[in-house]
């Protein structure tokens, strides 16, 4: 499988290459040549297949023969360690947790996914290391931190905003040390977006051979099409139309949803489900793509005022703005609208959501009214006890610490504060 700059000025590269470059060299985020929709016979048994089964048919296509499919099969099983239950939360409405890996967001299944591609792809390369340079506006780094750990002939370098992140989720990306540092930067996660991109085309960092673990990456994003298909399974025998909401900021889970159907799973509409930073709700009611600086909100891993993926979103539909539309809606809530529906889904359904979730929520409610007769499923991407901060007092409620966050929250925080990017170019070397 090649793949092809979406600026359209840069060469086709392969899987590998497309995944240890991350950026095309034009800027351009990698995008597959050649998408080919799954045979009927594949959903009609879907039900007798493995999470595991499922995965390998989906990206195999992707991956192409540059990882031997036995590698890849093991890749998977390591990437998909655990559940992804879909619950009931009231008639109609179901949340996909995603939440139940080891940094308690969405995330892992990427970073986990990508790490292992990497280690694959390094494996003969004793003399020259990887640098995975990554921007996160909260749960990102967590995963890839804990996705690249100790991976041989990768470093890891993560920047993200100061202040801006919750205390657990500081905590996951500056303590674990070995191949992992954390830069703490002064400004918001835009910024910290700009800096990494900056350093991907700077010509004079070539030797650190730095890539991308954002969803900008293939690799982490292209993974993330699994669990829509998991949902599907979990769902299929209700015999309605599906409608996703995926809260979104970067826009790749979402883009990845839409590959799925793209492969034929049937999904009859997604919502983007955004906070206050609103650059693609606004495109669809005014036409115009304008970005603008991104807002600190209490859903803070959607703190992103110019989202990457929306580009690749865009080409799945061959930039055919109806035929998007017809699949695809977009609505934005303010904080003080997620923190009522985060109370109304406690107090009503008996569910403990958290912001992203009840952003999903809201934005599938109101897709509803438009499919009385179909099942919505919103997107529970990370654990309420990420954001305990704002689910406890909003709640009234004391969660339990998982074991997951009890190993890190104890342990002390190790960071360099950086302002600019030749301070980011100073500590690459
Ligand atoms: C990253 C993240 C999102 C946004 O996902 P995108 O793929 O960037 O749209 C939503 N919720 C949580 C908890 C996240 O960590």
């Amino acid at each position: 499988m090649k793949y092809y700059s979406l600026n359209h000025n840069a060469p086709k590269v392969s899987f590998k290459e497309a995944v240890i470059q991350g950026l095309a060299s034009d800027k351009g985020l990698y995008f597959p040549e050649n998408i080919t929709a799954l045979d009927a016979s594949f959903f009609d048994k879907i039900e007798s297949l493995s999470n595991e089964e499922i995965a390998f048919e989906a990206i195999k296509q992707f991956v192409g023969d540059e990882i031997p499919a036995e590698k890849l099969k093991e890749i998977i099983a390591e990437t998909l360690c655990f559940d992804f239950p879909v619950v009931k939360v009231e008639n109609g409405i179901y949340s996909l947790e995603l939440f139940h890996g080891p940094t308690m967001a969405f995330k892992d299944v990427g970073a986990r996914f990508m790490s292992r591609c990497l280690a694959y792809f390094n494996k003969d390369k004793k003399d020259s290391k990887n640098t995975v340079l990554v921007a996160t506006s909260g749960d990102t780094g967590g995963a890839v931190a804990s996705g690249f750990l100790s991976v041989d002939g990768v470093d890891v370098v993560i920047l993200y905003p100061s202040g801006k992140v919750s205390d657990i989720q500081e905590k996951q990306l500056t303590t674990l040390g070995q191949n992992i540092k954390a830069l703490e930067v002064d400004g918001v996660f835009d910024d910290c977006q700009d800096m990494v991109k900056k350093a991907f085309l700077d010509e004079t960092l070539a030797h650190k051979n730095l890539t991308s673990a954002n969803s900008i990456n293939i690799a982490r994003w292209l993974p993330q099409m699994f669990y829509f298909f998991f949902a599907y399974k979990a769902l299929k025998s209700q015999n309605k139309h599906l409608v996703f909401s995926c809260p979104s900021g970067n826009f790749g889970n979402i883009c990845a949803g839409i590959m799925a159907k793209k492969l034929g799973l049937p999904i009859e509409h997604f919502v983007a489900s955004t906070n206050v930073n609103d650059t693609v709700p606004r495109f669809l009611e005014n036409g115009k793509y304008d970005p603008k600086p991104s807002k600190a909100t209490i859903s803070n891993a959607m703190d992103v005022g110019n989202p990457s993926n929306f580009i690749r979103i865009q080409e799945l539909y061959n930039n055919d703005l109806k035929a998007f539309e017809k699949d695809f809606s977009s609505y934005s809530y303010t904080d003080e609208e997620t923190l009522v529906a985060l109370k109304q889904i406690y107090n009503t359904d008996g569910y403990i959501a958290e912001p992203h979730g009840a952003v999903g929520y809201l934005g599938l409610k109101k897709e509803l009214e438009k499919h009385p007769n179909a099942i919505g499923i919103f997107l529970e991407t990370a654990h309420p006890i990420k954001f305990l901060d704002v689910v406890e007092p909003a709640l009234g409620i004391t969660l339990p610490i998982p074991a997951q966050i009890e190993s890190v929250i104890n342990e002390e925080k190790v960071s360099v504060k950086i302002s600019s990017y030749e301070e980011l170019k100073a500590f690459l070397g």
